[in-house]
């Protein structure tokens, strides 16, 4: 992408049409179920507690906010069933509450939310969080900076369990509001993660209009504008939309090129020979070396010839020496008794 395209982008902040844009979603909205208006986070806690207990309604709200992370809102809904009836039978009281959630074991609360991702991360999330609200007086936080100090909890997850709470802070930002964002010019082409997106939403779109904006688009993404083959024909914004008219758009991942049978086979071949060429290279090292050992090994047997011979010699040398020295002494008496003759 150009810089000079990068500017034109930024400099069509807030982006035309998008009111139209947003009306038309809205329209569409109300023609759809999706799963987010059935089973979203702010359905899963239980009935009718919100006025009798805000405090245990708000944790619930939590752990399905915390167990909905990149997971269907199908799976989500059936973990906290699970962990509500489950909890309940086995230590009574609330039944989904921070007290419970700390006397289950570990392993029996991931086998509870066994269908949601990153089960096992999850669960140790929902320990350490439960601990924190219940050293916070059984309050769960109503801040952002306080929830973004619960393990395991995002700006995403904070800012829509604020939502739900009544207070909006900025706009969650999940993967379906990230692609159709994307896919609307509602965010700049370097905008590739969620919290870019976030950052650069919250900065065109006015205040009013923040608290819609997940719904809306979270239940359009799961049904018409999905991640992997939207439904373009039934969508009413397809004028406005620059996935829909633009084949070379920035939102368009780069599909990979299928190989063809004779390249995958050359590939193969190539590979072969690359496997083929380090065994010799691997035999030839090893015989390398074998020979440079056995030079060693004869080297040093060689050495140890030598020095045996020398001691040898050396020894019989001085075993004749000192034969001669004795017959040189055994010589001189008799030396001495001539000369005496003389
Ligand atoms: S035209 Fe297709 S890609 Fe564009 S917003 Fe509609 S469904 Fe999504």
């Amino acid at each position: 992408m150009s810089k000079k395209k990068v500017t034109d982008i930024e400099d069509l902040f807030p982006p035309p049409n998008w009111r139209k844009v947003l009306k038309k979603v809205k329209q569409m909205r109300k023609s759809i179920v999706s799963p987010v208006d059935t089973m979203g986070a702010s359905c899963l806690s239980e009935k009718n507690i919100q006025k009798t207990d805000r405090e245990l309604w708000k944790f619930q709200i939590l752990v399905g906010v915390m167990l909905s992370s990149l997971t269907k809102d199908e799976m989500t809904a059936k973990a906290m069933s699970q962990l509500k009836d489950g909890l309940k039978k086995r230590y009574g009281g609330k039944g989904l509450c921070s007290a419970n959630i700390l006397k289950c074991p570990n392993d029996d609360l991931v086998e509870m939310i066994s269908c949601v991702g990153f089960k096992n991360r999850k669960a140790v999330s929902l320990k350490k969080m439960a601990q924190l609200i219940q050293d916070n007086g059984d309050k769960v936080p109503e801040t952002l900076p306080e929830l973004l100090k619960i393990h395991g909890v995002g700006n995403k997850m904070a800012l829509l369990a604020l939502q739900i709470y009544g207070h909006v802070k900025g706009i969650p930002v999940d993967s379906h509001v990230c692609v159709i964002a994307q896919r609307l010019n509602w965010a700049k082409p370097q905008d590739n993660t969620p919290d870019k997106v976030r950052v650069t939403l919250e900065q065109w779109v006015p205040k009013e209009n923040w608290e819609e904006i997940n719904f809306l688009l979270v239940g359009f993404g799961q049904v018409i504008c999905k991640t992997v083959k939207p439904v373009c024909e039934n969508c009413k914004i397809s004028k406005y939309c620059g996935y829909f008219n633009d084949e070379n758009h920035w939102s368009r991942k780069k599909k990979k090129r299928r190989k063809t049978k004779k390249e995958k086979e050359k590939e193969k071949e190539k590979e072969n020979k690359r496997k083929k060429k380090k065994e010799k290279d691997r035999k030839k090292k090893k015989k390398k070396e074998w020979k440079r050992k056995e030079r060693k090994k004869k080297k040093k047997e060689n050495r140890q010839k030598k020095t045996k011979k020398e001691l040898e010699s050396s020894s019989e040398e001085e075993i004749k020496k000192r034969k001669r020295k004795q017959k040189k002494k055994s010589k001189d008496p008799q030396q001495k008794s001539k000369k005496k003759r003389f």
